[in-house]
């Protein structure tokens, strides 16, 4: 079984809309995604989607015939689509009542774009949109978009609309609200709009322009450390991990002083990368405080000891991932479960509190961190953003596994999970249920099958992990044997020389 090799996911054509109003005062809109999506959940966006097929068939005055033409119909469909603005010429004949029938009908299929702009005498018009920089999704992530982003001004007598579905709300802000609930942690959204709300925080003249100086090794630079938000950094390296994750997030938190959390890729090119962005940190008179350790597994301490060598930085984590990895990875202070560690930015003013969180289950010294001012939780491989978190006997327990997301569960202010691999959740609670009852479900199928006469964790597998690929099913064994050790437990499954059945009080 290859555990690294799996290659990027190809991009897919996609257009975003970032619409203004009030020149004077200028607004930005945006949209909250559902909660209930299996993508991007939760997040804030600007309006934008994939491209149709008839979107190549529809002619734009000022760029007929280009791919970027074409885009300029995803961006502007996909607007009208989501939130019932329409931009064109003769869309102003038209009576607000007229245009939400027209959106309504082309959102249920009753008639095509193309068909409705050619109805109604509407054409399109490339020089209606400001071009903004093409973003494309980090290689890192399970689906990737390469995304054009456009900019338009909200045509007058036109208002915004979001109709329940894909999207759950939109929000008429100042660039500088909506960055201030970035920094706040009110907010998930990608860099391309935190780039956007940047550019137009210092004005809307001239905004897009401002982004293209930006150049592409730089877009390149911001999406190889993610800052999801303002002081919390992503850096997904690669790793020898489990399918279908690729990459561990290694984060790097702080403002003056900065603390680099799980540095996890044991390979030169990646940890190349990383001493890069940490370098350019450094370059700007920032600190190295510490690298912190969430648990001992391989995926996780690949890179300390060259960060350890190339930084002379000291190594903190929970007691029992210290004593596990005795002889391997030089620890110097223990992070016990409340332990806060409070990073500044004095520029700012603010302020990060990590505090430490004792999350034992998947591993026994596991810790998570809960950054209280912006309630981002740090989840190591409690919960991850891809795929499913192995319990491993004897270093997983179930019984402790659950327990940890219960504690997740009754931390006051936690507004996204920032997991050791994949992407952040914006809908922790969400998430945190859904493991909950997918841990559930699995301990039912567990007690059919032994109540079915299985006996050995490999029968069990047969029968409850049918939708698991066959490689993945000696992982599967393991958190067979970690139900089965936490039913024991329970008094609600016996054991006898490595035959499992139900307990006859349960029975
Ligand atoms: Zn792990």
């Amino acid at each position: 079984m290859s555990l690294h090799d799996n290659p990027p996911a190809t991009p897919r054509d996609a257009a975003a809309m970032i619409l203004l109003r009030d020149r004077e005062d200028p607004h930005v809109y945006w949209v909250r995604r559902s909660p209930c999506l299996n993508f991007m959940a939760g997040y804030h966006a600007f309006p934008g989607g994939q491209r149709d097929d008839e979107d190549r068939l529809i002619e734009v005055r000022h760029s007929a015939g280009t791919e970027d033409g074409v885009m300029r119909v995803v961006a502007i469909r996909e607007l009208f689509e989501e939130t019932g603005v329409l931009i064109g010429h003769g869309v102003e004949r038209l009576s607000p009542t007229r245009l939400r029938q027209l959106r309504d009908d082309l959102c249920a299929g009753k008639i095509g774009f193309a068909e409705l702009l050619r109805q109604e005498q509407i054409e399109l018009d490339a020089a209606l949109l400001d071009e903004a920089p093409r973003w494309v999704t980090p290689a890192a992530h399970p689906r990737r978009y390469d995304t054009r982003f456009y900019a338009c001004w909200l045509p007058e007598g036109q208002q915004t609309e979001i109709l329940p579905g894909e999207l759950e709300s939109g929000e008429w802000l100042r660039p500088v609200e909506a960055l201030r609930k970035w920094v706040d942690g009110e907010v998930v959204i990608v860099t391309p709009i935190v780039a956007a709300l940047q550019a137009l925080a210092a004005g809307a003249d001239g905004f897009t322009a401002r982004m293209h100086e930006v150049g592409q090794d730089e877009r390149d630079h911001l999406e190889s450390r993610v800052e999801m938000r303002y002081g919390i950094y992503i850096c997904p390296l690669r790793t020898p991990t489990i399918p279908p994750a690729t990459h561990t997030n290694c984060l790097i938190i702080g403002g003056d002083e900065l603390v680099v959390i799980d540095p996890g890729s044991p390979y030169p090119d990646q940890q190349r990368r990383l001493d890069e962005v940490l370098d350019r940190f450094l370059a700007t008179g920032r600190r190295l405080r510490e690298i912190i350790i969430t648990h001992l597994h391989p995926d996780h301490i690949g890179g300390v000891a060259h960060l350890v060598r190339r930084y002379g930085v000291p190594v903190a984590t929970h007691r029992l991932t210290a004593e596990a990895l005795e002889g391997e990875v030089r620890v110097d202070r223990y992070i016990e479960d409340g332990d806060l560690i409070l990073l500044r930015e004095e520029a700012t003013d603010l302020e990060w509190r990590l505090r430490a969180l004792w999350t034992p289950g998947h591993a026994r010294g596991h810790l998570s961190l809960h950054e209280e001012r912006t309630g981002t939780l740090i989840t190591g491989d409690c919960v991850v953003g891809m795929g499913t978190v192995v319990i491993a006997p004897p270093e997983g327990r179930m019984v402790d596994y659950l327990a940890s997301l219960h504690r997740y569960l009754e931390l006051p202010n936690v507004t996204a999970l920032l997991p050791g691999h994949g992407p952040v959740i914006a809908t922790p609670r969400e998430r945190i249920l859904e493991y909950l009852e997918h841990r559930q479900r699995r301990e039912l199928q567990i007690l059919d099958a032994l109540a079915n006469g299985c006996q050995h964790p490999a029968e069990i597998v047969d029968q409850v992990y049918a939708d698991v690929a066959p490689a993945l099913h000696q992982l599967a064994e393991l958190s067979v044997i970690a139900h089965l050790e936490k039913l024991i437990e329970e008094g609600r499954v016996s054991q006898a020389v490595g035959n499992y059945r139900l307990a006859v009080a349960a029975s």
